[in-house]
């Protein structure tokens, strides 16, 4: 069944104590949220985070993820964390592939191939995160980008792997920027996102996967984003960082 999914990105914000007080608004105020059954909700806080976060939650709706893991199962890699680790932690699902990752940390697709991998096995939910950039959609290029960065990750996968992934569409022109994608150009990418994923798994699969929409998504833009057909629900960074915002968000789902 096709979820519906509001994740939040804390990105590197929030000391401890900051981010458990979050976390634990988010997880009381969500009880007082009717959410149907197809409905999740994540939070990604950094890593230093999880442990602390992991024992607060006891909503069956929350989910706890990272933002990202190692391409390694484990050994010499200073500064790394694996994901073995993260599931041991109690994380859910990671992110993979945000747009700052690609754009900081020099992130492949063929590094991402390798954390996918990772993530699987690990039995965790890989968000896979792909978005073009401004120039490119200003060239017209914004579809190929995206069916590149898809394919190249995503198309090696059997069909079994394929339906535990999570995409989440996320222009970079419009990440932290307050510009968001039209419901329009939101629409139409992830009709397309769909489509492609249809002419390579067939209907079913597609049919079934979640597609996220991220780019500066707020209270006011996410229930008009969120009712577009073929927009499962959002990432959310800087709106995710306050317990009310976030609540608000996951009420226009
Ligand atoms: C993100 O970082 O994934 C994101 C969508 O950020 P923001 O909502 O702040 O644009």
């Amino acid at each position: 069944m096709r979820k519906k999914i509001i994740a939040g990105n804390w990105k590197m914000n929030t000391i401890v104590e900051d981010g458990v007080t979050l976390a634990s608004s988010i997880n009381t105020e969500i009880k007082n949220v009717t959410l149907r059954d197809d409905t999740f909700v994540i939070i990604a806080p950094p890593f230093t985070h999880l442990t602390f976060i992991n024992q607060l939650i006891d909503s069956d709706k929350l989910l706890l993820a990272a933002q990202n893991c190692s391409t390694e199962t484990k050994g010499a890699y200073t500064g790394e964390v694996s994901a073995e680790m993260l599931k041991i932690l109690g994380c859910d699902a990671v992110i993979l592939g945000h747009s700052e990752r690609r754009a900081y940390y020099h992130e492949t697709s063929d590094i991402l191939i390798k954390k996918l991998d990772q993530v699987l096995k690990n039995h965790m939910i890989p968000i896979f995160c792909c978005g073009e950039m401004l120039e490119q959609r200003e060239k017209g290029e914004h579809f190929k980008v995206v069916e590149n960065q898809i394919s190249e990750v995503l198309f090696d996968l059997s069909e079994e792997d394929f339906s535990k992934v999570v995409v989440a569409y996320e222009p970079v022109w419009a990440i932290g920027t307050g510009v968001t994608a039209s419901n329009e150009q939101a629409q139409e990418m992830h009709a397309f996102i769909r489509k492609i994923i249809s002419e390579k798994f067939g209907n079913n699969i597609a049919d079934n996967t979640s597609i996220l929409y991220g780019g500066s998504v707020n209270p006011s833009n996410a229930s008009e984003l969120f009712s577009q057909k073929d927009v499962d629900g959002g990432l959310v960074g800087g709106a995710s960082l306050k317990a009310d915002n976030f609540i608000n968000i996951i009420e226009a789902i």
